[in-house]
């Protein structure tokens, strides 16, 4: 238990506030230091440390064609892509966010949430300003939905970033909160940065991103956690401002590249949480992607443009969960209800606890190298 105390100790220094210390010590935004192959790029009352974008296309006339995700925004001189953080400058395209974190805090990873990576580790979390989607229950959305020059940004380059993240006793460097696609370069660059100091990548993220640059980035990151919204096309441009099938897509791309990954379905009442959509999923990913891939069931929390709707129902998740079992799939989760039985992981084969969670701790692990220590069942994930 050495290491979950550990762990304890180093969070519980999070709670009371190492992390905004942290954050508060860092230099600000656009005024101190510049990382390599930066410019200064001035937009009205504002600097950016700007840097070229790595996917888009010059179309000629001063015009631009971000590549970085399905959206594929054509981009005017001078205007920004939806996503608010990336700027067309007579045909040549930039990130506004390069180094530039509006947030950075030490995590358990079990709050990302992986259950099947690294259990008791923490991961130094990140993100910048900005989205590709507009999600109406969006739980950051004072920095996924608002411009850069908006949010409270710190300058934290790569290099710098890995050190903080390996003096807070911290495993990984976790990619999260708003939607690490839209700092893309930045990710990358820290992704590189993290691996050569001993530390794993991980990433959370909408799944929404072009297949080329995905499997550019998974050549250094270590575990995936995707959303997967709904799985209606309708919902996804409803709610989200999005597409279903390029994530769909995404989750192929990632079974194929054999990296890590698991799935957070956030269950709304009454616009995803029939049983025919339940089935629908659960049947797409045993038969798609494989019946091993955990599936949490995420309770959602009335915020942003939907705070009339309740917070899930707690037997809602249960009949998620049961019809996901029926499917055949083997690790799923119950996400955001605290104790509940359906946050701990069980072995397929004897029924037994494996991992069991109260919250984002671990109080019982009966893991033995990636086994079962009662029947010995090889159990999927990153366990070392
Ligand atoms: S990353 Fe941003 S600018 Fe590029 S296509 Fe997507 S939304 Fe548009």
């Amino acid at each position: 238990m050495d290491f979950i105390s550990r762990r304890r100790f180093l969070y519980d220094l999070a709670e009371k506030g190492a992390s905004l210390a942290l954050f508060a010590q860092l230099p600000k935004a656009g005024f101190l230091g510049r990382s390599k192959g930066s410019k200064d790029l001035v937009d009205g009352k504002h600097i950016f440390v700007a840097r070229e974008a790595m996917y888009y296309k010059d179309l000629g006339y001063g015009m631009a064609e971000c590549q970085l995700c399905p959206k594929r925004c054509t981009v005017a001189d001078q205007q920004r892509g939806f996503c608010r953080v990336r700027k067309n400058l007579h045909g040549k395209y930039y990130t506004l966010v390069h180094s530039n974190p509006c947030a950075a805090h030490i995590d358990p990873i079990e709050k990302k949430p992986f259950f099947h990576f690294l259990p008791t580790t923490l991961a130094f979390s990140i993100a910048t300003a900005g989205c590709n989607f507009v999600c109406k229950f969006c739980q950051n959305w004072e920095i996924a939905q608002s411009p850069p020059e908006r949010t409270n940004n710190v300058y934290l380059p790569p290099e710098k970033l890995a050190q903080y993240a390996k003096k807070a006793g911290c495993t990984s460097v976790a990619y999260t909160y708003s939607e690490p696609v839209i700092f893309y370069e930045y990710m990358l660059d820290a992704s590189i940065a993290a691996k050569e100091a001993g530390l794993k990548n991980v990433m959370i993220t909408n799944g929404f991103i072009s297949p080329e640059p995905m499997e550019e980035l998974c050549r250094h990151l270590d575990a995936v956690k995707i959303d997967l919204k709904a799985f209606t096309e309708e919902y996804y441009k409803e709610i989200c401002a999005g597409q279903l099938q390029p994530v769909l897509d995404i989750l192929k791309l990632l079974k194929k590249i054999g990296i890590w990954y698991e799935i957070v379905y956030l269950v709304v009442p009454t616009l995803n949480d029939t049983d025919r959509e339940f089935e629908d999923v659960c049947t797409w990913i045993a038969g798609t992607l494989g019946k091993d891939v955990p599936v949490h069931f995420s309770r959602f929390y009335p915020n942003y443009m939907l705070r009339n709707l309740p917070m899930t129902p707690v037997r809602t998740l249960e009949r998620a969960r049961a019809i996901a079992t029926k499917a055949g799939l083997k690790y799923v989760y119950i996400g955001n209800v605290p104790g509940h039985e359906g946050e701990s992981t069980f072995c397929p084969n004897c029924k037994k606890v494996l991992i069991r969670r109260a919250g984002y701790n671990v109080t019982e692990y009966n893991l033995n190298k990636g086994k079962c220590k009662f029947c010995g069942e090889i159990i999927p994930g990153v366990w070392s």
